[in-house]
């Protein structure tokens, strides 16, 4: 399997290839030629095995020159019971006959991140293996939150790497926060930035395309590398889930193989529900594909009416994970809908220019048959928690609760009641404050101690990962300006002696 640019079909690369490089150097996002189908049997045969086996299974046909043996000691290091605390490790929670809540924050930072982030480093080393890369590999990562704790946590103290971090100073909860700067690990940096998410991110972008920069680390013994959901490692392994999903439904006897399925996926960066296409593009029966966003409903307007616009209010809302502006992931789904780099190229040279393009009828047509897309603010979002919660005595998070809301939106107005799976993003207790106002709660206990407070209202445990923040001291304090990233990285990257 070769890997291409989204912009340029004849930049092509090998599995290992595009996983180190994480990006292009035209900028394009490096994306399988083709994608795999999964014979119908399949489905039958994973039914009855683990999230390890399956994970296993599903790459294997993406990753020439992996061996089974290599990705199956990567699935149970990545999946096994010290990082995960259920052996199910993405469990599919039934609320009702026809809506399922696939749970995707079990994982070491109680957040979704950590399926795609615990793969990763196993994912990137072997690369570099493979490829007898011998310079050390510098990770950067712009997060909007969960990504950044998801990534340190996956790759602390992992030879030949370092791992440093951008987060926007007034972008993350206070929990969020927390997790990060308390980071334990050598090889790990943290460091905020004045400015939102976007601002981080293209901060990062720069650092990439930064040619004397790159030069500059060569020679201290450094290269770049990107954890953000960008790398295709991060992709794949988010497309197991969909597949697993399914087959657990089958498997419980909730569907018969065969039976359609929607997806609805609360939606930032579009990776999460580009991996949900994916799947069903390699033949999992998904019918429809629900694009939940929050007030920064760039995607919702895109849906609808085939523009892409950034050009608008960006919004600090209580799911920060999807506050987001540039949906980083969506050229992948352009390429895939186009099957044309050249009309991808145009699109993204646009976005860049003018922070707007339009793609053709053609193109919306395409998109409009498998997609929806539904927004909500935080009055609304707040309300499903609620709701949620009184009529299904189960606890949602506020990124999970847009979905939800996305969700009833989407039947209410087509009627369909096709059984649904919304992807729960991350756990409520890294939002204990909004959980709680949702709940009606109006004194808070004060820093940690609402952790124990969410527990005692709603019966639920606390996660021990979090619960385990108390005893943790912070390990970093530095903020930069956007245009000054480049000297945290090379604050961090001393020459190696
Ligand atoms: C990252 C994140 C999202 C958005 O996922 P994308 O892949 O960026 O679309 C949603 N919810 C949570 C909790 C997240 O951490």
């Amino acid at each position: 399997m070769q890997y291409i640019s989204t912009r340029d079909r004849e930049q092509q690369f090998s599995a290992a290839q595009a996983i180190s490089k994480g990006l292009a150097d035209d900028g394009g996002l490096l994306t399988p030629v083709y994608l795999p189908k999964l014979p119908r049997r399949s489905l039958e045969e994973l039914k009855d095995m683990s999230y390890q086996q399956r994970a296993v299974y599903v790459m294997k046909l993406f990753l020439d020159g992996f061996s089974v043996k290599e990705l199956t000691d990567f699935a149970n290091a990545a999946y096994g019971p010290e990082k995960f605390d259920t052996p199910a490790v993405a469990p599919v929670r039934a609320l009702d006959s026809n809506t399922f809540c696939l749970e995707l924050w079990h994982g070491p930072t109680c957040a979704f991140k950590d399926m795609a982030l615990q793969m990763l480093p196993h994912l990137l080393t072997a690369s570099l293996r493979k490829l007898e890369e011998e310079k050390t590999v510098c990770i950067l990562v712009a997060t909007s939150g969960d990504t950044g704790k998801g990534a340190l946590e996956g790759f602390r103290d992992v030879d030949h790497t370092k791992i440093l971090v951008f987060y926007p100073k007034d972008g993350v909860s206070a929990i969020q926060e927390l997790q990060m700067v308390t980071q334990e690990g050598d090889n790990v940096g943290v460091c905020s930035v004045y400015g939102n998410f976007d601002d981080a991110q293209t901060g990062v972008k720069q650092l990439f395309s930064d040619e004397k920069l790159r030069e500059e680390l060569a020679q201290r013994g450094y290269f770049l590398s990107s954890a953000n959901s960008i790398n295709w490692g991060r992709v794949l392994p988010q497309v197991v889930y969909y597949i697993s999903a399914y087959c657990d439904l089958l498997r419980d006897g909730h569907i018969q193989l065969g039976d359609p399925i929607n997806v609805c996926v609360p939606t930032g960066n579009f990776g999460n529900i580009l991996a949900a296409y994916y799947a069903r593009d390699m033949g999992v029966p998904i019918h429809r594909l629900i694009c939940a966003s929050n007030a920064n409903n760039v995607l919702t307007d895109f849906l609808r009416t085939g523009v892409y616009d950034r050009n608008r209010t960006f919004y600090n809302t209580m799911s920060p994970s999807m506050d987001i502006l540039i949906s980083s992931n969506l050229e992948r789904l352009l390429l895939a809908v186009t099957q044309e780099d050249s009309e991808v190229r145009k699109y993204m040279g646009q976005l860049k220019e003018t922070g707007r393009y339009e793609v053709s009828e053609r193109v919306r047509d395409k998109i409009q048959k498998l997609f929806m897309g539904y927004c909500c603010d935080d009055t609304e979002t707040k309300k499903i928690i609620g709701a949620i919660y009184r009529q299904f005595d189960y606890l949602i998070d506020p990124h999970t609760a847009v979905g939800f809301s996305a969700l009833g939106q989407y039947r209410q107005e087509t009627g369909d009641e096709t059984p649904t799976v919304v992807a729960s993003t991350a756990s409520p207790f890294k939002f204990c404050d909004n959980v709680l106002s949702a709940l009606g709660v109006k004194e808070q206990a004060q820093g940690l101690d609402i952790l124990d407070q969410l527990s005692q209202v709603t019966g639920e445990p606390v996660p021990a990962p979090l619960a385990a923040l108390r005893d943790k001291k912070p390990r970093f304090h530095e903020a930069v300006e956007k245009d000054h990233m480049v000297d945290a990285v090379l604050e961090m990257l001393r020459p190696q002696k």
